[in-house]
Order: C-alpha cells, then sequence, then structure tokens
C-alpha cells in the first residue's frame, strides 16, 4: 500500500488542532501507519529540507520549522501521497481551496499547518528520515 509523510507543523501543533487534522486523514481513507511528536534541531530542518537550501526563503523555513514541536506522520493507502496533497490544499493557504487543511488552519504561507510528500519516491525518502521499520505498523 501507498505511503507518505505528514508533518504538522509547529503553528498547527501550538493552536491545538493535531486532532482535528489527524482526523481529516482517517475520515478520508488515510491510515495512520506511525506517529510521533519531537523537537527538531536546527540541523534537523536544514537537512530534511536541503531540496531548498538555496531559495529565500530558506532561512525563515528552518526558523519556522524549529519554533517548536511538530507531529511526524506516515499515512497509507491508496493513492496516499496525491490524496493527502488534495487534502492539505495550495502551499499558500490564501489560495487554498476551501475545506482543505491549510484553508482551515494556516495563517500564511510560512506557518502553512502540514507538509506532505511531494512524489512518493521523495515519500520514501522523507519516512526513512523520520521513521524506523519497526516504528511503521
Ligand atoms: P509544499 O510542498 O506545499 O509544502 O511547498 P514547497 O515544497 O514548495 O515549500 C516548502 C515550504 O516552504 C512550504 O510549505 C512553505 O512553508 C515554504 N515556502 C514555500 N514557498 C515559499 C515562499 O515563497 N515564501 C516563504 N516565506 N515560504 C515559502
Amino acid at each position: 500500500m501507498e505511503q507518505t509523510l505528514s508533518i504538522i507543523k509547529p503553528d498547527a501543533v501550538a493552536k491545538g488542532v493535531i486532532g482535528k487534522i489527524m482526523d481529516r486523514f482517517e475520515s478520508n481513507g488515510l491510515r495512520i501507519a506511525a506517529a510521533k511528536k519531537m523537537q527538531l534541531s536546527e540541523a534537523d530542518a536544514q537537512a530534511f529540507y536541503a531540496v531548498h537550501a538555496e531559495r529565500p526563503f530558506f532561512k525563515d523555513l528552518v526558523e519556522f520549522m524549529i519554533s517548536g514541536p511538530v507531529v511526524a506522520m506516515v499515512l497509507e493507502g491508496e493513492g496516499a501521497m496525491a490524496k493527502n496533497r488534495d487534502l492539505m490544499g495550495a502551499t499558500n493557504p490564501q489560495e487554498a481551496e476551501p475545506g482543505t487543511i491549510r484553508a482551515d488552519f494556516a495563517d500564511s504561507i510560512d506557518a502553512n499547518a502540514v507538509h506532505g510528500s511531494d512524489s512518493v519516491e521523495n515519500a520514501k525518502n522523507e519516512i526513512k528520515f523520520f521513521f524506523s521499520d519497526r516504528e511503521i505498523v
């Protein structure tokens, strides 16, 4: 079964909407195969977002991702990667479709509530970044 990585970002954790966001996944056919709350280090965030290292917003992105705890999850289901992207909505919450996670819970393009892998290949690497095999059940 296809798997993807989701992260509930520090803004949504601070707002107390972990449960509401998890419910979006579980109510839409995505099983939570792994989950953990953690505080990322600066090195963790830089490594996770290495693909964006040259972007002007990289420093802000890293600072934001270490500004408080996150919840990392493995979501599993048919077409899990694309389904999660649909549930998340556009990167900029102002452009996100009504009813999406970002439309409902995000404040800005920096503080946009969730991360989701953008390809099945990236999902595999991102899952390995956060979880060992025995944590995915
Ligand atoms: P995602 O896959 O929808 O999360 O978007 P990307 O992979 O393109 O970007 C990763 C994250 O970087 C986004 O979720 C935003 O938090 C942040 N980001 C992307 N584009 C911008 C931008 O133009 N400005 C700022 N400040 N942050 C951005």
